[in-house]
């Protein structure tokens, strides 16, 4: 993996940085045919768990980008807790991954565009552990644009 830069280069804010690899995730899905979300988890800087939806390869509704995440991350570390870590997603989680990060009890959640129809803030952010910090908006753009493409097409083949 690369490092992010703190010296000559312009620096890169680590939100957006790592929103990037959240996204090559995403595009990983869409390769794959999947609806493109894709997730990283950071811990102290560096990416300990990676994942991408696979409710398709997987015949599994429940495996969604973050669950795939949560899980490499708790593989990785050996404890299931995500404290201090931040996970990174292309879409605002649903309400099942949203209740998954409060049984990690992960300290940040990073989100790009938002979901108006299965984001867990349609219901309530109580889903959220209290201590966990959200901040949505992250290269929204971009990961709006992916699911959006994904659908098109989706329907143009139907
Ligand atoms: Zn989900």
């Amino acid at each position: 993996m690369k490092y992010i830069s703190f010296t000559d280069e312009p620096a890169i804010n680590p939100d957006d940085f790592f929103m990037k690899e959240a996204l090559k995730e995403a595009q990983k899905a869409l390769a794959l045919d999947e609806v493109p979300i894709g997730a990283v988890i950071v811990h102290g800087g560096r990416i300990i768990g990676r994942g991408h939806n696979l409710t398709e390869q997987l015949n599994d509704v429940t495996a969604h980008a973050e669950m795939q995440a949560f899980t490499a991350a708790a593989n990785y570390t050996g404890g299931k807790y995500l404290k201090d870590c931040t996970l990174y997603v292309t879409i605002e989680p649903c309400v099942m991954c949203a209740g998954a990060s409060y049984w990690t009890q992960i300290s940040r959640i990073v989100y790009g565009a938002r979901d108006d129809k299965r984001g867990f803030s349609q219901v309530s952010d109580r889903i959220i552990h209290p201590k966990t910090e959200v901040v949505g908006g992250v290269s929204s753009e971009e990961a709006a644009r992916l699911m959006k493409d994904f659908f098109i097409s989706k329907r143009d083949k139907s």
